[in-house]
């Protein structure tokens, strides 16, 4: 029997961090079983779903390695809406669903409680189909259904205590249990790998495989993620969409092998690792099956490091999209005429080794682009103090004269300067630093004024000078 997986994600918003987690799992399992993928959009909310988010959908899985053509589909489920209301009817024709014109306040009424589910009233009544009537799967009275789950065991749920849950609504259209279960069946899926947030629907779902004569999948029921506080992830309250990280400038390869870590670890107390490693070493049975923590600074950090594991020309061509401010990465501050690519390729190994995030890169090279720097108020005020005006006119006196411009001469001329005033060269760079690029922080000084030239470094510093006045 061919594996056949299915991830399918619903239009309803930004690709979500745990979708591609999930999406990854199915992939992997697929290829470790010679399997297929199979990708199903699940567009039947009308009212939710925009063809825009589809396309987050399909560009985001591109992104992350399940690239476009390398698997089936996409199938989309609103296309299989006749499959969808076939199966209705059917379950009606044999006796498995009955219809129902109860009203919530009927069955509260009943029931005297808003908490009830449905109470079977029109189980034998013998209401035939009509406008306003819902169609309900009759559930069993007695006995369990045992769900085969490859990272949970055999959750049971006792039949008496799942409602004749409506299967499809009083104007005719299928919910999305039973479209759900009819996709999988029409698309002839062995392993159902998804959010534990479903596992509540499993029963349920299981019940519809079994009236409709179709040996149920085997199911995977991955856990939820949730943040620092245990919460699940939430699009209200935490940074979820996939598209945020990329134009953030998380680097595909730091992300996919950060999502693979949740709720799972390849061998040796490794967690950065090669991809193929985790395509060996991944098993689904393996998936810890309790809440993972979606750690941001964590994936920072892997990111830093997937970062500077590149190929210096790689990462140069990593950071174009923030250099450039293409597509929906905002642009930089200075204009595209102002950008020196032979400059910034003086300067891409120093900015390498400092950046968590490619869109870090630039406020650490706005200052070689713009023809003035963009000054940090809070950093001139915290640095420019009593003798920085004298500072930097020594500064200025020593760099005009100074030989050759090069980051060894400057630093040892300052180191001079400042030792003329008992200062170390952290304190003498300090005045200078914020007067050239405008901030506290940033790439190694000297380097940057070699980079950024002696007239360009020194009209800067007489700038400053001038406002210290
Ligand atoms: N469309 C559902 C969702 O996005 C997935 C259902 C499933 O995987 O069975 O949550």
């Amino acid at each position: 029997m061919t594996v056949r997986v299915r991830f399918a994600p619903s239009p309803t918003g930004m690709f979500h961090v745990g979708g591609a987690r999930s999406a990854l799992q199915n992939w992997i399992y697929a290829k470790q079983q010679g399997g297929v993928f199979v990708l199903r959009i699940e567009d039947t909310d009308a009212a939710r779903n925009k063809p825009e988010w589809t396309e987050g959908i399909l560009s985001a899985l591109d992104w992350i390695g399940i690239s476009r053509g390398s698997y089936e589909g996409p199938y989309f489920q609103s296309q299989n809406a006749g499959e969808h209301r076939a199966a209705a009817a059917r379950l009606y024709e044999s006796g498995r669903a009955y219809y129902c014109d109860c009203t919530r306040e009927d069955v509260q009424a009943r029931t005297g409680s808003q908490y009830q589910g449905y109470d079977g009233y029109h189980r034998d009544l013998g209401l035939g189909p009509g406008e306003g009537r819902a169609l309900r799967f009759r559930t069993p009275d007695e006995g369990a259904t045992v769900v085969v789950d490859l990272i949970r065991g055999e959750p049971t749920f006792e039949n008496r205590l799942i409602e004749d849950f409506v299967i499809a609504r009083g104007d005719g259209s299928p919910v999305f249990l039973l479209a759900n279960v009819v996709d999988d069946m029409t698309m002839g899926i062995t392993h159902v790998i998804r959010a534990e947030e479903h596992l509540p629907n499993t029963p349920k779902q299981q019940l519809l495989w079994d009236a409709l004569g179709v040996k149920p999948p085997v199911w995977a029921h991955v856990p939820v993620v949730v943040n620092e506080k245990r919460q699940k992830l939430s699009k209200r309250r935490d940074k979820v969409a996939l598209e945020a990280y990329r134009e953030e400038g998380y680097l595909a390869g730091a992300m996919r092998n950060y999502l693979m870590l949740l709720g799972w670890a390849p061998s040796g107390d490794r967690e950065i690792v090669p991809w193929s490693v985790i395509e060996d070493e991944f098993r689904l049975e393996e998936v810890n099956p309790s809440p993972a923590f979606f750690d941001e600074k964590k994936l920072r950090a892997f990111n830093g490091e997937y970062i500077r594991a590149l190929p210096v020309a790689e990462f140069i061509d990593a950071c174009q999209p923030w250099l450039t401010g293409t597509g929906t990465i905002a642009p930089p501050p200075w204009q595209p005429e102002e950008f020196d690519a032979e400059a910034f390729a003086a300067v891409a190994p120093l900015a390498q080794t400092r950046l968590a995030v490619l869109s870090e890169i630039v406020p650490n090279v706005d200052f070689l682009f713009l023809a003035s720097p963009l000054i940090d108020e809070a950093a001139w005020t915290k640095t420019m103090k009593d003798g920085s005006a004298e500072l930097l006119d020594s500064a200025i006196t020593a760099f005009e004269t100074l030989e050759s411009w090069d980051a060894e001469s400057l630093k040892s001329t300052l180191e001079a300067v400042g030792a003329e005033r008992g200062l170390k060269l952290g304190k003498t760079q300090a005045p200078v630093r914020v007067a050239v690029t405008g901030r506290t922080v940033g790439l190694p000084l000297f380097e940057s004024l070699e980079v950024l030239g002696r007239e360009r470094s020194l009209t800067r510093m007489r700038a400053a000078r001038l406002r210290l006045v």
